[in-house]
């Protein structure tokens, strides 16, 4: 079976991500999506609520399943039994980064492959810490996440201090 994981901090999950979940989940038999259990700093859903907002983004995908995880992704990969390490890569910064990451997990596990989806141009804007900053000062942001998360954004935003 072709396996493949999609590590990430998710911190909402975003329609980029979704995108990227979706077409991956063609390619390969079946997608773990993998949130990175991150120490606090920045992130502002913990980590149940980001599996939990996955979960319901993903509920039409039959082949996509949803994990936390700690530790390396390669290591997480190994244990979900997956061969690739799926990314999403939008212009600029995204390149640089995944690139010298790959070069360190094919040293760390040598065969364990990285498939790169470029960016659907409508999201190629569009990143998690972008959203949390225009959704707190109050922009709508209804057609850059899925429903739920819209909704859970509007609630943490709200009731932060
Ligand atoms: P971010 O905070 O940048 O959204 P994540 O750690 O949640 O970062 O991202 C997980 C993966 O999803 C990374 O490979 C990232 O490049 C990719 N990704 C994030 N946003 C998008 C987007 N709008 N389009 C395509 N891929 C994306």
């Amino acid at each position: 079976m072709t396996i493949a994981i999609y590590p990430g901090a998710f911190d909402p999950i975003t329609n980029g991500h979704l995108d990227i979940t979706t077409r991956a989940a063609k390619l390969f038999e079946k997608v773990v999506i993998g949130v990175y259990d991150a120490p606090a700093k920045d992130i502002l859903f913990t980590t149940e609520e980001r599996v939990d907002l996955v979960k319901q983004s993903i509920a039409h995908l039959p082949n996509v399943e949803v994990e936390s995880f700690t530790g390396l992704a390669v290591d997480f990969a190994r244990k979900a039994g997956a061969q690739t390490i799926v990314r999403g890569l939008r212009i600029g910064a995204d390149f640089e980064r995944e690139f010298e990451m790959a070069l360190m997990n094919k040293k760390l596990a040598p065969d364990c492959e990285l498939v790169c989806l470029i960016t659907n141009p409508k999201y190629q804007y569009l990143s998690s810490s972008l959203l949390k900053e225009v959704a707190s000062l109050n922009a709508n942001v209804d057609e850059l996440v899925p429903k739920t998360v819209a909704a859970a954004l509007k609630k943490k935003v709200h009731n932060k201090p």
